[in-house]
């Protein structure tokens, strides 16, 4: 079906409140570990029963009895016996969150346990033959959080504020809520985690405008995000504002990793040699105990049972440096790209925010120091910052906060498919969210009734490069010539990602809308590989793209051209009706091989020809107009 072709556009942001309604609380669903927190007068504050609040393993054992599988233990527990029931044990299960089956069958995921084809298709894990899906771990998961929060308050909790790495898209957050909703909680606001950080880090500041870079290495995922801190007063507001001008990570890369390196370097030098997922997790477990022991230490002993025997393995700090390497790297590659898509250089940052229990890592400290050229500010506790912020974010939510303001960024372009198979970006990637926008399209074909709205995401020009989010038809317009009718294509995208897309035609009044929840969410490699080739092919895509534009103007041109020499040929000179033939044959021929292959024409040429043909052409029309007033 015929797509609709572009006219104008607008972009605004908006932003909404909501009222009390009891106890809002503030969760980090991490990848690794889980916190819930609450704003007091004193401060956030982490539940639980430690002194400094309840750190969660983010792990799960599962029973499986009368064919379903139940939680068995989540927490501490579930974590220390993880190696004796690697069969039954479920950690890292965010990586699997809101992703499709057939997506996570090309990673190497590490888990102990066999991946499996969830409903409908999304991604899961089989435990003892029963089927338990990421969705179900993070609700076994945020129910103990709740249940630690009710025993700790005192009092029923049913609403919370969670974040998700910035890099999550619309199913992962939409796999989060649904999470929260299995826990018996409503999820009223979806953060990404750097922005909870800065929101942490800005409540105990000096009112000043700073621009801060929160690098937050976790478990499981890397974010880095360039945000400013606007302090109320000096922009006329009531509230402070936080502005992120930019997000970059990856939702596949943290300590784990690290771990993996460490067992694989104690097995390529020869010293372990496993054999069953048993022992495998055990090692795991082994170097993730000596990569945190070695914190203040030349080099540490770990002790692990192994082919049958105990063994002790050795961790260096110099093996240690080197496990992470490849992985630090690829963090401030993504710093680099961060830096880049907020206009920043390393000098206008003023503050370096350390987030994560990998960054208690010297070596990634070092690094980090290196590249912002600068010591990163490390007063806050990386493993609570994010559950701090998100308390805080709750208190905002609830209404108890007026003076901070949150804005957020949708992490990649989205737009629509115009005519010719073109991407017209409506938002902009990093914009903050909410956001707006609307452009103005209409049809391309004469008497057409029906558009087809297919609503992309991505960097590249063409639609094709692009990730489809969703279709939809506006059906029913009345017939009018091409052009003519007014379609208003509205982008909404509310606090948590969501994306709500509406046409309305203006004339009848017709409208047709969705709420896109893609399917599947992208993978950290795509949403770089995106990135990457929106900058390695934009020259060629802009080309082409200009192409395509040419080709449907000349389209419209030539109709109108051919309707204008039909009616009044006779009253023209013959020798301009032949010129101004010959004009429109070698648009035509343009056109022809700019539809079969827009890559073929020269857009310049393209160009040339076509404004030829609208000098040449302007006579006929005047004719054609003098003819139908005269007729009037
Ligand atoms: P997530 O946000 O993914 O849940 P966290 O921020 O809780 O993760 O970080 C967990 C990671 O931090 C794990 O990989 C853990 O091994 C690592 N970690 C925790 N403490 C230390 C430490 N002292 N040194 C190095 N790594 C640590
Ligand atoms: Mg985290």
């Amino acid at each position: 079906m015929e797509r609709p072709q572009q006219q104008s556009h607008t972009q605004s942001h908006a932003q909404s409140s909501e009222s009390t309604l009891g106890p809002i609380v503030g969760i980090d669903l991490g990848t690794t570990n889980s916190l819930v927190a609450i704003l007091t007068e004193a401060g956030p504050r982490v539940l639980g029963s430690a002194p400094q609040g309840d750190i969660v393993p983010s792990v799960v054992r599962y029973v499986v009895d009368g064919g379903g599988a139940r939680a068995e233990a989540v927490g501490r527990v579930a974590r220390a016996s993880q190696s004796l029931y690697p069969s039954r044990t479920i950690a890292s299960a965010k990586r699997l969150l809101g992703r499709s089956a057939a997506e996570t069958r090309t990673f190497s995921l590490g888990f102990s346990l066999p991946l499996a084809d969830g409903p409908r298709g999304i991604a899961a894990l089989e435990v003892d033959g029963v089927i338990v899906t990421p969705q179900q771990v993070a609700a076994d998961v945020l129910r103990e959080l709740r249940r630690v929060a009710e025993l700790d308050l005192g009092c029923a909790v049913r609403r919370a504020v969670i974040t998700v790495p910035a890099y999550f898209d619309d199913a992962q957050r939409q796999a989060t809520r649904d999470a929260a909703r299995l826990a018996g909680l409503d999820a009223v606001r979806i953060v990404n985690e750097p922005t909870a950080a800065a929101l942490a880090y800005g409540l105990g500041q000096s009112r000043r405008n700073e621009r801060i870079a929160v690098y937050d290495l976790g478990g499981g995922t890397f974010d880095v995000t360039i945000l400013d801190i606007v302090p109320g007063e000096s922009i006329g507001a009531g509230a402070d504002c936080f502005q992120v001008l930019a997000t970059a990570g990856d939702t596949a890369l943290g300590g784990d990793d690290i771990d993996r390196a460490i067992v694989g370097l104690w097995i390529a030098s020869g010293r372990v040699a496993p054999t069953t997922a048993a022992e495998r997790a055990e090692l795991v477990a082994a170097a993730e105990r000596a990569k945190v022991a070695l914190a203040d230490r030349a080099s540490v002993v770990e002790r692990a049972s192994c082919g049958g025997s105990d063994v002790e393995l050795t961790l260096t700090a110099e093996e240690l440096a080197s496990a992470a390497a490849p992985f630090v790297e690829r963090t401030l590659a993504a710093c680099r790209r961060a830096l880049q898509d907020a206009q920043s250089s390393v000098a206008e940052i003023d503050r370096v925010v350390l987030v994560g229990g990998s960054t208690r890592l010297a070596s990634v400290r070092a690094a980090v120091a290196r590249f912002f050229e600068k010591e990163p500010y490390a007063a806050l506790d990386p493993d609570r910052v994010v559950a701090l912020g998100a308390a805080v974010q709750a208190a905002i939510v609830g209404g108890s906060r007026k003076d901070l303001l949150l804005l957020d960024v949708i992490p990649l372009s989205l737009g629509i498919e115009t005519v010719g198979g073109a991407m017209a970006k409506l938002i902009m990637r990093n914009s903050p969210t909410p956001s707006k926008a609307h452009e103005h399209f209409s049809t391309s074909k004469d008497g057409q009734t029906n558009v087809r709205i297919h609503v992309l995401q991505g960097e590249r020009e063409l639609a094709q490069h692009c990730r489809s989010l969703g279709m939809f038809d506006l059906r029913g317009i009345p017939p009018m010539p091409a052009g003519i009718p007014q379609i208003d294509v509205a982008f909404t995208v509310d606090q948590n990602g969501v994306l709500s897309v509406r046409a309305v035609e203006k004339r009848s009044g017709r409208e047709a809308s969705i709420q896109v929840v893609p399917s599947y969410g992208l993978s950290a490699e795509e949403v770089e590989r995106m990135e990457r080739e929106s900058v390695e092919y934009a020259r060629d895509d802009m080309t082409v793209h200009r192409v395509i534009d040419l080709r449907v103007h000349s389209e419209l041109d030539l109709k109108w051209i051919g309707e204008a020499l039909a009616r009044v040929r006779l009253a023209l000179d013959p020798s301009y009706v032949t010129e101004l033939e010959t004009a429109m044959a070698e648009v035509r021929g343009l056109c022809e091989s700019a539809a079969h292959d827009p890559r073929s024409v020269d857009a310049n040429k393209f160009h040339q020809s076509k404004q030829a043909l609208d000098v040449l052409s302007m006579r006929v029309h005047e004719v054609s107009i003098a003819e139908s007033l005269r007729k009037s």
